[in-house]
């Protein structure tokens, strides 16, 4: 049986009839942008995460890129401020600094979560440093108390990139409410996906959720008043419909995320892999399960000849990208190992103990080919 990194047919066509009918709804309403739907899911979402207000937004890259822009209106940031970001992130992470006319400042992670390390964080500040965006990669929520304490004692911004992140949770708080703001991206692919793309804000502060608001539509309050020079980034009625019917199931895909990860990690016992160290383990949301392996593309290889597709997140980081030029000189050892040696494992909440015991059993038999 070939094993698919991720299903996402099978995973959207167990809602398949609820789908449609939001969908239908939608058609037939007559409304596409900026309705009903749109301000429905952002109250069910804001409820969910336990957050003062959501936005809905065009994708996350918009949703962390507006934050910063809300910020620079506010007075709060400016031209050339830094922004530290962890070094092993999505470019988007990147990218939404210096689009916001921002400088990223990568910082190496913490080996054991991946996640931004607190006390190189602080090692990292400087005399331009103005906020920091920590990313719960791969669904685990970064230090979130020693990386506040660190922002409140030096007065910076504190932004979560929690794309990979819904319904992650620390001390019964979850993520979207653990720092200044939050940016949500729902890829089709991340634990609550659209069919399409789509993202939001969230956030406590007021001024700042007004802010947002305006920017994602062209800087508008009131129809055809434009206070700021806005975009267009918003979410469409018809995938905050479907977002409605795929948060109502998100907590069960959640148990099974992790059911699958306790599997993995209780039976792969294999002295060349590394599992993923989870300080957190409570809260996290297994958006991937992410192995290490010092001979990783032959891993790969392996587990591909037995039908099991694999994918590297990262191959490249963001500071070894011709995109960003300026940081090839960067040396971030620990990350540019762990880009080498990464690989994450088919993880699904569609995926059956079948399934789940042939990637089991295919990782136990690496190296009885090589
Ligand atoms: C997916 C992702 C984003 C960007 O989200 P899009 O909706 O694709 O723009 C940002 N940061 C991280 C960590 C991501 O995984």
């Amino acid at each position: 049986m070939s094993i698919p990194f991720y299903d996402l047919k099978q995973v959207n066509a167990r809602y398949a009839d609820e789908l449609k009918a939001a969908a239908a709804r939608v058609i037939d309403s007559g409304w596409y942008v900026l309705g009903e739907e749109v301000a429905a899911f952002e109250r069910e979402f804001a409820a969910y995460c336990g957050a003062r207000h959501a936005i809905g937004v065009g994708n996350g890259l918009d949703a962390l890129a507006l934050i910063l822009r809300a910020y620079r209106e506010l007075g709060m940031l400016k031209d050339g401020d830094e922004v530290l970001v962890p070094a092993n992130t999505f470019i988007a992470t990147f990218l939404a600094v210096s689009q916001s006319g921002l400088v990223p400042v990568p910082v190496e992670p913490d080996p054991a979560s991946f996640n931004l390390d607190p006390a190189r964080t602080e090692a990292a500040i400087g005399p331009r440093t103005r906020a920091i965006v920590a990313v719960h990669l791969y669904g685990q929520l970064a230090d979130m108390a020693s990386l506040s304490a660190l922002a409140r004692q030096h007065g910076l911004l504190l932004i979560e990139d929690a794309a990979q992140a819904h319904g992650a949770v620390q001390d019964g708080r979850k993520a979207g409410t653990l720092g200044d703001a939050a940016a949500f991206s729902f890829f089709p692919t991340k634990n609550l996906g659209a069919l399409g793309d789509g993202g939001a804000v969230t956030t406590a502060d007021d001024a700042l959720a007004r802010q947002v608001t305006a920017l994602r539509n062209y800087g508008s309050e009131t129809k055809y008043q434009h206070r700021f020079q806005g975009v267009n980034s918003r979410l469409d009625e018809l995938q905050a419909a479907l977002l409605r019917v795929k948060l109502a199931h998100l907590d069960e895909e959640i148990a099974r995320r992790r059911a699958v990860a306790r599997r993995y990690r209780q039976e792969i016992g294999h002295p060349a892999i590394g599992l993923p160290a989870v300080p957190r383990e409570e809260g996290h949301v297994w958006h991937l399960f992410v192995v290490r392996c010092a001979r990783r593309d032959d891993l790969q290889r392996h587990l591909q000849a037995g039908g099991i597709h694999t994918q590297v997140h990262y191959p490249v980081p963001t500071h070894r990208q011709p995109a960003y030029a300026a940081l090839q000189e960067l040396s971030l050892p620990l990350t540019e190992r762990l880009h080498a040696e990464v690989l994450s494992l088919p993880l699904s909440p569609a995926l059956d103990d079948t399934a789940v015991g042939q990637v089991i059993a295919a990782c136990q038999a690496f190296g009885a080919d090589a």
